[in-house]
């Protein structure tokens, strides 16, 4: 039996001590405001037995990590028909990459990467009645917390320094792969970017993908086989152009977002989340890489 609090506390201990913690992201003002030395984590196993260490319940802005919880919600009303619209292959290309262009086919290569995010955010347009507030309602009610909300601020600056996800989404509208208007799309995209939640919410809200798709109330939201793909682009697309070496170094399924936080699992034994703002030179919090590569290594816990 591995004592998690000790291993985690350990952890964070000898990372928290580090000098270079990576830079924050400053492309929006809210994401440069944050305090770089803000550090925490939250591990949270299968049965529902929860272990933290530092600023776990802070919130901080998830950004690319809601690209996964879009994913399955979208994943959920249309099913399969969904890998019409876009592709499941890495791309080896940083965030904003437009990672269209060379196909030529207006499908993005995956949908963990901004384009394929904007194709999702477009599915969860056409099929949701009211896509912010269903949306904001499916991932309070899996992770059994009507606390989560977006970040208006962040959302304004999202759109307001958007200029990146404008042009993708009108390459795919040129290309048929938006069938709502480029500013609605990208209003619900801005909002699921700029969702907040702390460690703690986080590792709650992704429990489903390490538990058979039931979430904490053990209600059914994904079948096994949607979990499996939903777990195979976290672990193939979901960092950057650093998904091969989160692979190497932590092996696990997991994702990261400009807000400094990652999220990862073992299938049938636990989530955790990491929270530090500093980024490295790939856009992924540095020492949320370390923590997760030696959580994996200190405990043998990984899907190798
Ligand atoms: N909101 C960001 C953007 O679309 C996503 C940042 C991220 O990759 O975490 O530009």
């Amino acid at each position: 039996m591995i004592d998690f609090k000790s291993v985690l506390h350990k952890i964070h201990y000898e990372i928290g001590s580090r000098k270079d913690r990576g830079t924050v992201a400053t492309y929006i003002p809210e994401l440069a405001k944050v305090d770089i030395n803000k550090f925490g984590i939250h591990l949270l196993d299968k049965d529902k037995n929860s272990y933290s260490a530092g600023d776990s319940t802070t919130p901080f802005s998830i950004q690319s990590i809601s690209k996964v919880l879009s994913l399955s919600l979208a994943l959920s009303h249309i099913g399969e028909k969904l890998w019409e619209r876009v592709d499941v292959e890495p791309s080896g290309d940083p965030f904003n990459h437009l990672s269209l262009l060379e196909q030529e086919n207006g499908i993005p290569r995956n949908p963990l990467i901004n384009a394929g995010a904007i194709v999702v955010a477009d599915v969860l347009v056409s099929v949701l009645d009211n896509p912010k507030k269903d949306f904001l309602e499916f991932i309070r009610n899996i992770a059994n917390d009507s606390s989560i909300n977006y970040n208006e601020e962040v959302a304004k600056s999202e759109k307001a320094t958007g200029f990146r996800n404008y042009a993708a989404a009108n390459l795919l509208k040129s290309y048929k792969n938006l069938h709502n208007e480029v500013e609605e799309v990208l209003d619900f995209y801005f909002h699921q970017c700029a969702l907040e939640m702390t460690c703690q919410q986080l590792a709650r809200t992704f429990f489903l993908f390490s538990n058979r798709g039931h979430c904490l109330q053990n209600q059914k939201h994904l079948s096994i086989n949607q979990v499996k793909r939903i777990n195979a682009l976290m672990l193939t697309c979901g960092f950057y152009d650093e998904a091969g070496e989160f692979a190497f170094e932590v092996g696990l399924p997991g994702k990261s977002g400009v807000g400094g936080g990652i999220v990862a699992l073992l299938p049938n034994h636990f989530t955790v989340a990491t929270w530090s703002p500093g980024l490295n030179k790939k856009g992924n919090s540095k020492l949320g890489m370390e923590v997760l590569e030696k959580f994996t290594t200190e405990t043998g816990l990984s899907i190798f």
